[in-house]
C-alpha cells in the first residue's frame, strides 16, 4: 500500500454507505424488507436495522474487520505490528457491539465485503440474510410460546398454593374445630345453667 492508499483506507474505516453496504441495502429493498440505516440509538450504530425482524446487519470490510481466512485480508508487510493491533481492536469492538445487541434481544447478522464481490454472491448473501431472519423469527415466536407456557404454569402453581392453603385451613378447622369452641361454650353454658339451676 502506498501512503496515499493507506490514508484512503484509514479514512474509510468509519465511513458509511460503502459499496458493499449499498449492495445489501438495494437487495433488501428489492426483496421487500423495510429497514433503517446507521441507527445511532443502538450499540455500535449498526449499518442496517430491520426493526420488524429485530435484526441488525453489520456490513464489514474484510481488511479493517480482519475477516479470517479471507483473501482480502492480508496484513501489510511494513508496520505489521501496528496494523495487527489496529485490526485486533476493530475485531474486539465488533465482538462487543455484537454482544450488546444480542443482550438487547437483537439478532445480529454480519455480512462481509467479499460476500458481495459479485452480483451472484450478493444474491447468495441476501438469501442467507433471508434465511437467518426467518429462523430468528421462528425462534422468537417459540420463545414467546415458552413464556406463555410459563405464565400458565405460574397460574397453575398459584392455584395449587391456594388449594393447599384451603386444605390447611380445613385441617386446622378439623384439629381445632369451631364446634369444639361451641362445645366448650355450651359446656360452660351447661355448667353455668347447671350452676344457675343450682342457684335457683
Ligand atoms: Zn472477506
Amino acid at each position: 500500500m502506498t501512503k496515499e492508499q493507506r490514508h484512503k483506507c484509514m479514512a474509510s474505516i468509519r465511513s458509511k454507505n460503502t459499496s458493499p453496504e449499498m449492495a445489501i441495502r438495494r437487495g433488501l429493498h428489492k426483496r421487500g424488507y423495510r429497514f433503517r440505516i446507521h441507527v445511532k440509538s443502538l450499540p455500535g450504530t449498526p449499518d442496517i436495522v430491520l426493526p420488524r425482524h429485530k435484526t441488525a446487519i453489520l456490513v464489514n470490510g474484510c481488511f479493517w474487520h480482519g475477516h479470517k481466512n479471507c483473501r482480502k485480508f492480508v496484513l501489510p508487510q511494513s508496520n505489521t505490528n501496528f496494523w495487527e493491533a489496529k485490526i485486533a481492536r476493530n475485531i474486539h469492538r465488533d465482538e462487543i457491539t455484537c454482544a450488546h445487541l444480542t443482550a438487547l434481544g437483537w439478532h445480529v447478522i454480519t455480512v462481509w465485503e467479499c460476500e458481495v464481490a459479485t452480483n451472484s454472491l450478493t444474491q447468495a448473501a441476501l438469501d442467507r440474510i433471508g434465511r437467518e431472519i426467518a429462523e430468528s423469527t421462528l425462534l422468537r415466536s417459540t420463545r414467546s410460546e415458552m413464556r406463555e407456557k410459563t405464565r400458565t404454569e405460574m397460574k397453575m402453581e398459584q392455584e395449587e398454593i391456594m388449594r393447599r392453603q384451603a386444605a390447611l385451613e380445613a385441617e386446622i378447622d378439623r384439629i381445632y374445630p369451631l364446634p369444639a369452641k361451641i362445645r366448650q361454650l355450651s359446656k360452660t353454658a351447661l355448667s353455668l345453667s347447671d350452676y344457675m339451676e343450682e342457684e335457683d
